[in-house]
């Protein structure tokens, strides 16, 4: 991973050489996509998963889940977030240990919709970047492989970017496109961990809820 970077430079000069800087712009659009897909999954999915489960605010949710977030935008790990993840549950939340212990670890490694998310959006960039239409079976293997892909995912920088390959390989489409959403991977992972932990959170929640085992008003809160 350390070296990537200078792989990536290298395959993209001869792009920008080739086609001029304009060949960088359908990027500023995957980013546009990816943060706003991000913004609206939060927004409705995670909102309404609190709210229906567990009555609880929307604004509650992510006031208690912010620093959790934060620190998920700036490390890009779901892995090294854990700690924090797990501190703003039971702390801020009112999450109980013996549930956010068993959840949020679970969820770190195979709840990514952030992930999910990003290698759909990703996988539609390549073809329309290669001229490929794709067809509805075709959209729905994305989807179907994405999601596996996202489970498989390591919760460490860069780990969705390597799994996008196998998003792009079940559909055909040329796994060189990779090379080209390498090269602002960093800045997608910042937004699809975040969504990752947040969806954690909202999971958790989720479950104690049901559970009949969510203490709220938390008690204290913790920030960053
Ligand atoms: N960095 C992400 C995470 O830790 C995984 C990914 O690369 O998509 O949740």
């Amino acid at each position: 991973m350390a070296f990537a970077p200078i792989g990536v430079f290298g395959l993209i000069t001869p792009v920008v050489a080739e086609h001029g800087p304009s060949a960088l712009l359908p990027l500023l659009k995957v980013i546009i996509t990816v943060y706003l897909s991000c913004f609206l999954h939060a927004a409705i999915v995670y909102s309404g998963a609190v709210y229906f489960s567990a009555k609880m605010s929307p604004v509650t949710f992510f006031k208690g889940a912010a620093p959790a977030m934060m620190v998920a935008f700036t490390t890009s790990s779901s892995s090294g977030t854990l700690p924090i993840t797990m501190r703003c549950a039971e702390e801020n939340l009112g999450v109980p240990k013996s549930i956010s212990s068993f959840v949020l670890p679970l969820g770190a490694t195979i709840n990514m919709d952030g992930t999910a998310l990003y290698q759909g959006v990703c996988a539609l960039f390549v073809a329309q970047i290669y001229g490929i239409d794709l067809t509805f079976v075709q959209q729905l293997t994305i989807v179907l492989t994405a999601t596996l892909a996202s489970i498989g995912t390591a919760g460490v920088p860069g780990a969705g970017l390597i799994m996008l390959t196998m998003v792009l390989q079940s559909v055909g489409l040329p796994l060189e496109g990779m090379v080209l959403v390498g090269g602002i991977d960093r800045i997608l992972d910042m937004a699809r961990t975040c969504i990752n932990v947040t969806g954690d959170m909202a999971g958790t929640i989720l479950v104690s809820a049901t559970e009949g085992e969510l203490q709220l008003p938390a008690k204290k809160s913790i920030s960053t």
